[in-house]
């Protein structure tokens, strides 16, 4: 085949339609036959696979590529859609949006100007609109998609920056430049919030001291006594708070800040609010909605679709309150959007973003809610969090384990504990083994964090199909993988069953001890 019969054309319609059949074909196989999340292959095994491959030499035809693209890709892929996936915050997909993204490709709108868009820029507008509707911000307010929420924190951070440093020159009596006053500015927020705050303000010029962190209370919230306090500490010292960031659902505990006691705080210190709300957003759609009361009156909010609204990675937005604010990224090149472009109400999308050439992630959203609704979505994601809850209680009862905080959305943290206790570095080094053995065993993929400075496991439930009895069954198998390596490692017992557990504390308490796996406990014993 030529080269030229390889572009998409009018020539070409019924090759692109073979093509994509096929591939779909493939990976709905896949995902019909997944039987766990993930194979557990290991980066040393995978690699040769993908080297192996000779670029040199193309296949020439999609069937040989996607034959090929099984054993290295397909194969081992992580399979998100599996329940027993509990591991990050990436969610299994809604079809609309799977739909969505193979149109969005083909015709491969740039969103970046008017002249290489046309309704995109519209139907992205209109999802801004729609999305700030739902915080609640009034008619001023604008916004723009982004490639995840690690962006929309930077460009939410650019503009609270450039309007501080902007205030600063204005109140000023004596003239001041930008370098002079970036030494002076500060960002505050909770010791949970996410690290792309902090890699934030390194991008945008501000020292590795320019974020200061306000503790948390006990259920992982920002602490406003100690926000107040850090307020007036940095206006004492003649610091500048450019905003504070508050979290609408931490990444680990899911926990919101509280958002109108911020709100508050923010305004009388005349200080931008940001609300990271990369996870949060789902609650835009549920039921749950007032939990998110107060985020109406931050400056800027970001929102993460591909993480609570079951989208496609990438489909992120940053909303703003006040649209003008926005001109911090405007700039205008004479070959792609010039001024007079402006002036004419030609809508360059390129105007409000970082980005210059930029992908049409809108029409995954789009076509979710003309498909399922808005409404569709809410409920997939109140499931996760009415599921997280019982998950919570199953947990809290369970003698094996002790978890962090009664969770507000979908995240459990947690870790096994060896009985009798153990000291410290065992508990760590027990858990770090349940969550890798479990990983390299492909049955099931959970995460681990660290809490006050120990290792613990983590739940992230994304996927409404996660059952109760996945939960438990998951349980059972880190308990079972940390038991082993207890026994085998450091001839100590596992832990029971908590069944077995409950019927040992009555039968009198001590049969806790429990021999886990006979053989190696009698090997050692010899
Ligand atoms: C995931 C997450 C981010 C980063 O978003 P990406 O889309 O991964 O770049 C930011 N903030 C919070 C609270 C998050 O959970």
């Amino acid at each position: 085949m030529s080269s030229r019969s390889h572009l998409l054309n009018d020539r070409t319609a019924e090759t692109y339609r073979r093509s994509l059949t096929a591939g779909v074909e493939r990976v709905a196989q896949r995902i019909a036959r997944a039987d766990r999340p993930f194979t557990g292959i290991t980066p040393a095994q995978l690699a040769p696979v993908v080297s192996d491959v000779n670029l040199e030499e193309p296949l020439g035809d999609p069937a040989a590529a996607l034959e090929e693209l099984e054993k290295v890709y397909l194969r081992d892929a992580v399979y998100f859609h599996h329940p027993r996936y509990l591991a990050h915050l990436n969610c299994p997909v809604v079809i609309p949006a799977v739909l969505g993204e193979a149109v969005l490709s083909a015709v491969n709108s740039s969103l970046d100007t008017w002249d290489q868009s046309a309704g995109g820029t519209l139907i992205e507008r209109r999802l801004i609109k729609w999305t700030t509707d739902r915080i609640g911000f009034g008619r001023a307010s604008d916004g723009i998609f982004t490639s995840g929420g690690t962006q929309s924190n930077l460009q939410a951070l650019l503009l609270a920056r450039d309007e501080a440093c902007r205030l600063a020159e204005k109140n000023s009596t004596t003239p001041l430049r930008k370098p002079e006053i970036l030494p002076r500015l500060r960002i505050l927020t909770s010791e949970c919030s996410h690290f792309s705050v902090e890699k934030a303000a390194t991008l945008l010029g501000l020292g590795p001291e320019a974020v200061l962190t306000v503790p948390c209370d006990r259920n992982r919230r920002m602490r406003t006594s100690a926000l107040a306090a850090e307020l007036e500490r940095c206006e004492s010292e003649d610091l500048v708070v450019m905003a504070v960031v508050a979290t609408a659902g931490t990444t680990d505990f899911g926990s919101i800040d509280p958002l109108p006691e911020i709100a508050d705080l923010c305004e009388r210190a005349g200080t931008w609010m940001h609300v990271d709300a990369a996870y949060g957003c789902g609650l835009l759609v549920s039921r749950r909605r007032h939990l998110l009361d107060g985020i109406e009156r931050a400056d800027s909010v970001t929102v993460d679709y591909h993480k609570s609204f079951f989208q496609p990675v990438s489909s992120s937005a940053v909303l703003v309150r006040d649209e003008t604010t926005l001109r911090h990224v405007t700039y205008h090149a004479d070959y792609l959007n010039p001024a007079r472009a402006a002036e004419n109400s030609i809508p360059n999308q390129v105007d409000k973003s970082i980005q210059t050439t930029r992908r049409f992630d809108a029409l995954k959203l789009w076509l979710t809610l003309r498909i399922m609704g808005a409404d569709g979505i809410g409920e997939l994601f109140d499931e996760v969090v009415d599921r997280t809850a019982d998950a919570w209680r199953l947990l809290s009862e369970d003698p094996r384990f002790e978890v962090v905080t009664r969770p507000q959305l979908s995240t459990l943290v947690f870790r096994y504990v060896p009985h009798p206790a153990e000291g410290t570095a065992l508990i760590d080094e027990v858990n770090l083994h349940a969550r890798e053995a479990l990983f390299a065993s492909g049955e099931a993929v959970v995460a681990s964090t660290v809490v006050d400075g120990s290792h613990y496991l983590k739940f992230t439930l994304l996927n409404p199909e996660t059952s109760l009895s996945d939960i438990a069954a998951v349980l059972d198998l880190i308990a079972e993988h940390a038991g082993r390596h207890l026994t085998e490692q450091h001839g100590l017992p596992g832990r029971t069953d908590p069944s077995a557990a409950q019927s040992a504390g009555r039968a009198g308490g001590a049969a806790l001890r429990h021999t886990q796996s006979g053989p190696e406990l009698s090997r050692r014993a010899g």
